[in-house]
């Protein structure tokens, strides 16, 4: 691996330096990144990956140093995320020439195997120059680019680890993946027609569709005439049809049951997003990344490229992903330029991710599938996220991100009777589930899991848990799970024989969160808004203002009660949410009323109203996501939630902004007490006020709560600083605002940037809290 490299040949003095770089810098293309630089500074000396990152020794004439140092700061590749650059000047040793040291198995740290990464600018010219030996290969990668996560089985992170263990590479292949010079140089996963995976269009029995060259043209001849066609892609298989074929969509929405929830968009590039929706640079570099997420973009009104309307019914935006693999490069080259990529799964399963499930489930939904022979190891969703503020914001991290640590606080000090602390899991919700394996201060958040209702459900879970547990080295002996005694969640981690479980309470673990990934120590007012929770007294949690740290914490204040009728069967009829809120905060009469407004349920509300009349399965709930689906309702927008947070969306996609336009508030004590913005909310829309309007009142209202509530804590309790976070702060009007008001008032305010604000980000928060308060159980 010795390369000659010259001296100086000035004859001026010799400098030497020592550099060692941390973060995210093995397999990533660092070493021959860094002798291609030495070379270019003619420096001499060496480069190997140990388990504090890349180590490096350089040589040669000082401002030829300097400039190689400068450089490696300032353009690292692509993938690799420097949190550190640590140098120190050493005594010249005349050496010559520069060397990639071959690491030691087992040597490389544990915590670097690298998230999947979108095709990078070099293999996409690569895949589309007719010249090119890899022209029109769809699974062309190199170090910047390509499968890692999902395809990667244990570690250390070599091919022999890799579903790509069964292909040989051909002598071309060989010779890139030994060239320190070359852009493949250890790139695992590199392949080419002559020696790799190879694509196959066939129909549900598995027959082929057509030749094996024929599979692109075949294909898109297939989307353009209004199919569905299944596309194995790099974590899951994608069900896909052509975005502007209203048959093709709503027949894909009919045979996938799925109603409303809107379905991601694939498209050809960012010319094409913009004919359809606004593209602001944040939101670009986000789309261009090579994370690739699915990022949700403001519709134009009048797009150039007719969107069909059963896309993302009832909302004001589209999730908008570009192409990340190759083959999608391909697809979307001959295909239509906006495709529906919706994740192929029946509704309510996990994504489907191997060949022979895949045929079988989707038979009846998908008319031809793209399938291919690189096998997925563990299926991982898409990434959604948005923009609010200038900043990217997760509704789901999965996909691209993942197994790439979270930021998370200091552990605290080492135990003195000499033990030391456990690594701890924490294990997620019930619904949009991820887990979270933290030891010390390393933090890794799983991929996006789901609902864990099902048998495959919690299958899936434990299978993506033993495999992150082997690429991080993460062993947990301690779980944190939800305080929720009825929990899916919480019985997989008592399942798990670890020895202790620490319930932890739902919105407790939402605030840690966001206090985790700021770097947060000491206390906060957590402003916690979301659906669901389990709480202390039993009762439905979700409107929450809580002090306290990782340690403790204490109800300052929340919303009054209300019983909802069905209780979770509530979720799904926001009329119910409404009814109850009207029955305890403004009388029976209040349902007369609700009623008037809508005579076609006049039955519906009789029967709900015999139900809370009898306080028959009507437990007490004080949650934000039920506030909202109340108002919905009694404005009519939203009558039947299919997907969660629904009625708060549409809520939000039609409301019309007026910051300064709240609802009288009333607050005893911590008692946030909904009954005046009820009245005035059902007054207004008697009097026939227009939906979008008492929308934006209203939302201006929940904002001039928060604010309210949290200068009541402030009072109580003197601290300054708040958290913003559950579900509800998926708003990106609320966030926006309810961030603004609370500066305006002199608070220190906490947002969440590197999880979900909603369940998907709860593991992190579980997970601190445990790391806390272990010792008083193990
Ligand atoms: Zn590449
Ligand atoms: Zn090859
Ligand atoms: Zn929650």
């Amino acid at each position: 691996m010795a390369a000659v490299a010259g001296r100086t040949g000035e004859g001026g003095a010799l400098v030497r330096r020592e550099l060692v770089v941390e973060g995210i810098v093995q397999g990533v293309g660092f070493r021959p990144f860094v002798y291609r630089l030495a070379q270019d500074h003619r420096l001499a000396g060496w480069v190997c990956n140990d388990e504090r990152g890349v180590v490096i020794a350089v040589e040669g004439a000082p401002e030829q140093v300097a400039a190689f140092e400068r450089e490696l700061r300032a353009n690292p590749p692509a993938l690799a995320v420097v949190s550190r650059v640590v140098g120190r000047d050493v005594p010249p040793t005349g050496e010559t020439g520069f060397r990639i040291v071959a690491s030691q198995r087992g040597e490389e740290r544990v915590a670097t195997v690298p998230a999947d990464a979108a095709t990078c600018a070099a293999c996409r010219a690569d895949i589309l120059d007719p010249a090119n030996r890899r022209y029109r290969y769809p699974f062309t990668n190199c170090t910047h680019c390509g499968p890692r996560f999902t395809i990667i089985k244990d570690i250390p992170y070599d091919r022999p680890m890799t579903t790509m263990a069964a292909f040989t590479m051909c002598p071309e292949c060989e010779r890139e993946y030994h060239d320190p010079a070359d852009r493949r140089f250890h790139a695992q996963p590199n392949a080419c027609p002559a020696c790799g995976p190879s694509v196959r269009l066939v129909d549900a029995a598995g027959r082929d569709l057509c030749e094996p060259e024929a599979w692109l043209a075949e294909a898109a001849a297939r989307l353009r005439a209004g199919q569905i066609v299944a596309v194995k892609g790099i974590g899951a298989f994608h069900l896909a049809c052509d975005a502007t074929d209203e048959a093709a969509v709503a027949r894909l929405r009919r045979v996938k049951h799925r109603r409303h929830r809107p379905f991601a968009l694939m498209a050809r590039d960012l010319a094409t997003a913009r004919l359809v929706a606004e593209v602001s640079p944040t939101e670009e570099r986000a789309l261009t990344s090579p994370a690739a997420p699915i990022v949700l973009l403001r519709r134009l009104a009048d797009p150039a490229l007719p969107v069909a309307p059963s896309v993302a019914p009832g909302v004001d935006t589209l999730g908008i992903m570009l192409p990340y693999t190759p083959l999608h490069i391909l697809l979307l080259q001959e295909a239509p330029p906006l495709l529906v990529m919706t994740s192929g799964n029946p509704s309510g399963l996990p994504v489907q991710y191997r060949e022979e499930e895949a045929l079988t489930d989707l038979a009846g939904l998908a008319d031809a599938f793209l399938i291919h022979n690189r096998p997925i190891h563990v299926p991982c969703d898409d990434s959604v996220v948005q923009v609010v503020d200038g900043e990217v914001r997760f509704l789901r991290r999965s996909r691209g991100y993942v197994p790439r640590e979270v930021p998370a606080p200091a552990p605290p000090p080492a135990p003195s009777d000499g033990r030391t602390a456990p690594a701890v899991l924490g294990a997620g919700g019930d619904l949009k589930n991820t887990f979270c394996l933290l030891q010390g201060r390393r933090a890794v958040l799983s991929q996006h899991l789901g609902d864990l209702e099902t048998a495959e459900g919690q299958a899936n879970y434990l299978r993506a848990l033993d495999h992150l547990q082997r690429l991080t080295g993460i062993r947990p002996a301690v779980v944190a799970c939800d305080l929720h005694p009825g929990y899916r969640s919480s019985a997989l981690a008592r399942s798990l024989g670890l020895e202790a479980v620490l319930p932890v309470q739902h919105h407790h673990a939402h605030m840690a969160a966001c206090m985790a990934e700021n770097g947060w120590e000491g206390e906060t007012i957590g402003l916690v808004l979301d659906g669901t929770g389990y709480g202390l007294d039993g009762a439905i949690w979700g409107f929450e203002v809580l002090a306290g740290g990782y340690d403790g914490f204490r109800r300052v204040a929340h919303l009054a009660y209300s019983p909802l009728p069905g209780s979770e069967a509530a979720v799904r009829h926001p009329l119910r949410a409404a009814a109850g809120m009207l029955w305890a905060h403004l009388g029976e009469e209040a349902l007369e009323r609700l009623a008037a407004l809508h005579p076609g349920r006049a039955d519906e509300i009789a029967n709900v109203r015999r139900l809370l009349a009898a306080n028959l399965n009507c437990p007490p709930a004080g949650t934000a996501g039920r506030l909202f689906d109340g108002v919905a309702a009694i404005l009519g927008i939203c009558m039947e939630a299919t997907y969660e947070g629904q009625a708060a969306i549409e809520l939000g996609a039609v409301a019309e902004p007026v910051p300064d336009g709240a609802y009288p508030l009333r607050r005893e004590g911590g008692e946030i007490l909904p009954g005046p913005l009820l009245e005035a909310v059902l007054a207004d829309a008697a009097r026939g006020a227009p939906a979008p309007l008492v929308a934006g009142r209203f939302l201006a209202t929940v904002m001039a709560m928060l604010v309210d509530a949290a200068c009541y804590a402030r009072a109580e309790t003197g601290l300054d600083t708040v958290c913003l976070s559950g579900g509800t702060f998926n708003s990106p009007w609320l966030l926006h605002h309810a961030a603004q008001a609370l500066a305006c008032e002199g608070f220190r305010v906490l947002t969440h940037r590197h999880v979900p604000p909603g369940d998907g980000g709860l593991a992190l928060g579980q997970a601190v809290i445990a790391q806390r308060r272990w010792r008083g159980c193990v």
